[in-house]
């Protein structure tokens, strides 16, 4: 007898994985599969798993590894910990070419071309004034004008050199800082679940907050739902689902990190033309291949807006976006013209 099974999970502020599935009767070439989910604190915020395996020491020792790679590149691409290779390379800015991993090669090399295509809207060389504001939500107060001008003088991501051949980077200016928390959960979901497939999982949930990677279907389904909280209640039930497998989505919005001055909402999404936080009430959710092309395309549509956003979605492969945004008078919602048919598929 099928069991039916029915489990809603709160993932993030602006996500939520609710998994509706059957458990299939066994087949001779096909154990049977139960679900185990684990969770861990990593980068700065909760990591959630959820594999499908045939029993919970395989589940185990899969997700440990996984979670392992996940702290290694934590500690790799950490703006927190001064002894991170991120961190390290910074210190060497405006001097000779670094020689960097291949983990950390790939995240900037694809935050360059994201750069490119949207003119420098995502723009990983935001750090010096990602700090300012990040004080700025423990003062309460917005940045000095002084201290965000000279912050900005060292944003532009033309001055990253990147040399393939080599894999080096190159900061031209001393002072630079490069802040990956707008890519980074995207590429550590990717990479989480690669390690579970080499474990032989291949039906699995990775959700760093609002960020998700997912790879096989749950038994007995299409694919794993995910629901998009309403904009101005996240916590109450989602309208919208995705059921996706294969694939990614992320979604930036109003989270618990914004600055509230004068009644006026500042996002921790920073546009890089003014160095300022977004302001107003807009969620973006992106659904692509991969985590590392869907996290910094939530940046790139928020700052652009849903109009030049979308334009910059649409030209990417296997990208679609869902943008709902409230004006003075009412919430108002846009999709790329993939969307309705990216959002119940595997897009990988
Ligand atoms: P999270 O996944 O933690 O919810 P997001 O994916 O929404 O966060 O990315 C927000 C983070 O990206 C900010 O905290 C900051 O570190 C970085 N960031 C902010 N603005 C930009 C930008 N324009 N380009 C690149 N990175 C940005
Ligand atoms: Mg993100």
């Amino acid at each position: 007898m099928a069991k039916h099974l029915f489990v809603a999970l709160c993932l993030s502020p602006a996500l939520f994985a609710c998994l509706s599935s059957s458990v299939s009767p066994s087949k001779d070439f096909d154990p049977p599969r139960s679900r185990f989910s684990f969770t861990e604190p990593h980068m700065g915020t909760r990591f959630k798993i959820i594999v499908y395996a045939p029993d919970k020491t395989t589940a185990k020792s899969a997700v440990k590894a996984a979670f392992r790679r996940i702290a290694d590149l934590e500690d790799i691409m950490s703006d927190y910990r001064s002894t991170s290779e991120l961190m390290r390379l910074c210190q060497k800015a405006g001097g000779e070419p670094v020689h960097v991993s291949e983990d950390l090669f790939r995240v900037l090399e694809r935050s360059q071309e994201v750069a490119q295509l949207s003119d420098g809207a995502f723009d990983v060389t935001i750090g010096p004034v990602v700090r300012l504001w990040r004080n700025a939500r423990g003062t309460h107060e917005l940045p000095d004008p002084k201290a965000l001008a000279q912050a900005r003088e060292l944003v532009g991501y033309r001055n990253v050199r990147l040399n393939a051949k080599n894999r080096t980077v190159e900061l031209l200016k001393p002072g630079m800082q490069l802040d990956l928390g707008g890519i980074g959960k995207g590429y550590a979901a990717d990479a989480a679940l690669m390690v579970l497939k080499n474990h032989g999982i291949d039906q699995a949930l990775v959700a760093a907050g609002g960020d998700i990677a997912v790879s096989g279907a749950p038994p007995g389904t299409d694919g794993w739902t995910i629901g998009i909280a309403p904009l101005l209640d996240p916590d109450a039930k989602p309208k919208r689902y995705l059921v996706l497998h294969d694939a990614a989505v992320s979604t930036s919005g109003d989270s618990e990190q914004f600055l509230e001055v004068n009644g006026k909402h500042y996002s921790h999404i920073i546009d890089p033309r003014t160095g300022m936080g977004l302001v107003g009430h807009m969620s973006v959710t992106i659904v692509a291949p991969h985590g590392l092309i869907a996290d910094p395309l939530t940046k790139v549509v928020s700052v652009l807006g849903p109009e030049r956003g979308l334009a910059v979605i649409e030209a990417t492969e296997g990208a679609a976006a869902l943008v709902v945004g409230k004006t003075e008078k009412e919430i108002e919602t846009f999709e790329s013209k993939n969307f309705q048919s990216l959002k119940q598929k595997g897009v990988r």
